[in-house]
């Protein structure tokens, strides 16, 4: 079996403790990983403090953490093939999803280095004659990043990017449940020539995530995952005080009008589910479909969706492969049953096929007459999407807005004043017009509500991760 090792103050180490990880096509294990104890948490966070001081980094200019970013995307474009190789083993994400997004990944880092010199202070107008006040952006300290299984490399480039561009220093935690691509990132920080601690990378369960943000040395933590995990990180932050940004779930609605593009809606639709297992944050899990093109909308997705090619995540061909967990899949099939028990009406899918690996179908649930159902209010995190029909605008807002949830959401209509209509009307961190999971650099990217506060990409991320010093000066 594989051995990967953990990544502390430059070093890197196999560790006392381990545990096996299982592939998720198969359910067997294939790879051995480190699993961070409290002690490991702590010399990781140490090795992090005495970087952040270091005349190594702290003594960097501005353009030369730039430059070292720069090198590590170069890095992380070249061995593109390898993490998403790693990624698709480890995590059951299909290979065709994994590539493409790695190239995003290195678009991350870039955006982020060319930032590095331009995260400026500012020089202030006192009304005193004597006096010069300046305001100096410094990186704020060490930051614990704590990441899901989902879509690993992407969640720690928007975290590491702008924290590194920054100044800070970075004790990473990537999740028990495929870690495999963010140990393998490891090397190509230490290749890049980050200095000793500046990165430190490991894995573990609850307890090794809990260590690291209750931790004293840490003064911010980027998490993104589940609410309940973020309410223990933010009652644990009541004792080192630090600062928080959390990206949760999301139960996104996907609203499609009468007058919209059908075949754009529905092949939009379909990426916005499917695509990851539907195991994506923002995932368009919520379809409300206005009442005269319900029944064609329907008919369309569950061609496509039984059309679709599912299979061994490795192969390029494979459209959707398995769940990461049979805790993931068994999670999902409980709540598809609890809303067929509901009286939702199951359009296709539906129920986990025989045999090895942790797949399950691509699920469609008419859930028009069952508004409370599981499958409607729950963040599942899997391939299944709820639909219900609305009649007016008005009625297609309110079940928007029907959720605590507020990251993402689709409108597809071709009346523009409609559009914006909607778009001021929609409580969500995204609203998608005629397009879905459209992601860039530059855009902030968060929500509100249970998914969470703070925004990740755009410059305003890289200011998250500074302090302001106000400097008075007497001439
Ligand atoms: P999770 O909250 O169970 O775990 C996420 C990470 O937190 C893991 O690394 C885990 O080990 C760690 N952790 C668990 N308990 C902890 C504790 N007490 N203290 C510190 N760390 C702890 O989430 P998950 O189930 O692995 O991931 C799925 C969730 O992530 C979904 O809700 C999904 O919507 C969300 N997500 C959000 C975004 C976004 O950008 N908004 C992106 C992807 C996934």
């Amino acid at each position: 079996m594989q051995q990967f090792a953990h990544y502390i103050d430059g070093v890197f180490e196999t560790g006392s403790a381990q545990f096996d990880s299982l592939d998720p096509a198969t359910g067997k294990p294939w790879a051995r990983m480190p699993a961070a104890t409290p002690a490991d948490v702590s010399r990781a966070v140490a090795a992090a403090n005495r970087a952040f001081r270091s005349p190594a980094w702290a003594g960097l200019t501005a353009s030369a953490r730039g430059r070292l970013l720069f090198r590590l995307a170069d890095l992380v474009a070249a061995a593109a093939p390898r993490l998403a190789e790693l990624e698709t083993r480890d995590t059951g994400k299909i290979i065709r999803e994994t590539s493409a997004q790695i190239a995003y990944v290195a678009e991350y880092y870039r955006y982020y280095a060319g930032l590095a010199d331009k995260i400026e202070g500012a020089h202030l107008p006192i009304d005193k004659p004597d006096m010069e006040v300046w305001l100096r952006r410094e990186p704020i300290g060490v930051v614990a990043a704590i990441v899901p299984w989902n879509s690993q490399l992407f969640l720690s480039a928007v975290k590491l990017g702008p924290a590194l561009a920054a100044g800070c220093t970075v004790v990473l935690k990537a999740s028990e449940d495929g870690p495999a691509p963010l140990l393998e990132f490891a090397r190509l920080v230490d290749e890049a020539g980050f200095p000793p601690g500046v990165v430190n990378i490991i894995t573990g369960v609850a307890e090794a995530g809990a260590a690291l943000t209750t931790h004293a040395g840490i003064a911010h933590i980027a998490f993104t995952g589940g609410p309940e995990t973020a309410r223990h990180i933010v009652r644990g932050s009541a004792e080192n005080l630090a600062r928080t940004s959390l990206e949760l779930g999301g139960k996104s609605p996907f609203i499609v009008f009468a007058d919209a593009d059908l075949d754009s809606a529905t092949n939009a639709q379909v990426a916005g589910i499917f695509a990851a297992t539907g195991q994506s944050c923002v995932a368009g899990s919520r379809l409300l479909v206005q009442e005269d093109v319900k029944d064609e909308m329907l008919a369309r997705l569950k061609a496509k969706a039984e059309a679709v090619r599912i299979g061994a995540p490795e192969h390029m061909e494979t459209e959707v492969g398995p769940l990461c967990t049979a805790r993931q899949r068994e999670r999902i099939a409980d709540a598809v049953a609890r809303s067929v028990a509901e009286g939702a009406k199951l359009i296709t899918g539906g129920a986990a096929p025989q045999g090895d690996g942790y797949y399950f179908p691509p699920t469609i649930l008419d859930c028009s007459d069952t508004p409370d159902a599981p499958c409607v209010t729950e963040e599942l995190f899997g391939p299944v999407l709820s639909v219900q029909s609305f009649a007016t605008e008005a009625e297609a807002l309110e079940h928007a807005n029907a959720t605590p949830y507020g990251l993402a959401s689709g409108v597809f209509t071709r009346d523009l004043t409609r559009a914006h209509r909607m778009m001021r009307g929609i409580r969500a961190g995204i609203v998608w017009v005629n397009t879905y999971r459209a992601v860039s650099p530059i855009a902030p990217f968060g929500g509100h509500g249970l998914s969470g506060h703070g925004r990740e990409g755009g410059l305003a991320a890289a200011l998250d991760y500074t302090t302001v010093k106000t400097v008075w000066l007497r001439t």
